[in-house]
């Protein structure tokens, strides 16, 4: 990992010992594994140090996530507007963790750009738009959760990691890693978890309650969408998927069942390029995985109206779905030379 500006690493500590009213800390919409370890990790911590801390999240997450110490305490700003609203109004420190531009934070990203006291930004995001006081962007970081274990080292604050602190980062660095299979290029991940397991964590029964969590349901649905909802193009080494709302209606959808579908079909020989779409009520859920260098991110900004890492991107788009769908098939002549030359 890229060494920290110690500048910024000091005025974040400083910032923290005068704060007296509460610390708000907040994810990205549609929080994942990276997004919810990090803000319950970092609370935890803060906790531990005295420090009174709220965690609003712009909507639902996944229930899987919801064993996470500290999860009962997040509000969820979709389900309380007027509770997060006074949370913030006595706020005098904002931690935005896991994204970089305050449209992530959904339909609270007024809120939080309109934010005035001091704030900090921490993540690991290509292109960061500063939008705090201060900045922790480090790119090459596996995760959020590694990178924040990383500043509360920095800073002194590792006394107050315990046990279920280091879960909390474990199951950010096991989510953003498809559990150490991509994004640990740097030897210092498993130096981490390494560390991390000196708590006494258990990683077969934290993977177990992340993967091994999900409705019938929902495994029906996947066995649907990988039969009757996946396209194959091989001549473009792509695959794409998509979820329609008379599906997820059919297999009782609830938020998160979709999460990993987009990573299936790149266990397919020849294809390195992955998008799943999933209708929304006025909008369509875009994913994007690849393997090797084709960057999905940049693919996300271009056409899709997101973003994310090389391997792995997101975005949002408000058309109807079957034009979205169509859309993606219409750019894959466009991308070929680039998906054919993609090394893995
Ligand atoms: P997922 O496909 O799991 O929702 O997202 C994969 C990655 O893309 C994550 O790192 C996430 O932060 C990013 N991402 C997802 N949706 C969006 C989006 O709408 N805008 C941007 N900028 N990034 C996104
Ligand atoms: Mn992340």
């Amino acid at each position: 990992m890229k060494p920290f500006d110690l500048e910024t690493i000091n005025a974040f500590r400083e910032r923290l010992v005068q704060v007296e009213s509460t610390i708000a800390i907040i994810p990205h919409i549609n929080a994942d594994g990276d997004a919810i370890g990090s803000v319950l990790g970092l609370a935890g911590i803060l906790k531990n140090a005295g420090k009174k801390v709220v965690v609003l999240s712009p909507n639902h997450y996944p229930n899987f996530y919801k064993w996470i110490s500290g999860s009962e305490q997040i509000l969820v700003y979709t389900a309380s507007k007027k509770k997060v609203e006074q949370a913030l109004a006595e706020t005098g420190m904002l931690i935005c963790m896991d994204f970089n531009q305050p449209s992530r934070a959904g339909e609270m990203k007024d809120l939080v750009s309109q934010f005035s006291g001091p704030g900090i930004m921490i993540d690991h995001h290509p292109f960061p738009q500063q939008f705090t006081e201060l900045m922790i962007s480090h790119p090459e970081s596996s995760s959020t959760a590694e990178l924040m274990f990383h500043v509360v080292k920095a800073m002194g604050y590792q006394k107050y990691i315990d046990k279920s602190v280091a879960e909390a980062i474990y199951c950010g660095i096991m989510t953003d890693t498809g559990s150490f299979d991509y994004n640990i290029s740097d030897p210092q991940t498993f130096q981490t978890v390494s560390e991390l397991l000196t708590y006494g964590i258990d990683p077969e029964a934290i993977h177990g309650k992340v993967f091994d969590n999900y409705s019938a349901d929902r495994m029906r649905l996947l066995g649907y969408c990988l039969s009757e909802c996946m396209e194959v193009y091989p001549e473009y080494h792509t695959a794409m998927m998509y979820l329609s709302r008379e599906v997820q209606q059919k297999y009782n959808f609830l938020s998160g069942d979709n999460e990993g579908f987009v990573n299936y079909p790149l266990s397919i020989r020849g294809i390195h390029f992955s998008a799943l779409f999933t209708e929304k009520e006025d909008h369509v859920k875009v994913s994007f995985r690849s393997k090797g260098e084709f960057p999905v991110n940049e693919f996300a900004f271009k056409n899709f109206n997101g973003g994310g890492h090389r391997n792995a991107s997101g975005g949002e788009i408000y058309a109807p779905f079957n034009e979205v769908l169509e859309r993606f098939r219409q750019l894959l002549p466009e991308y070929r030379p680039i998906l054919k030359k993609t090394k893995i």
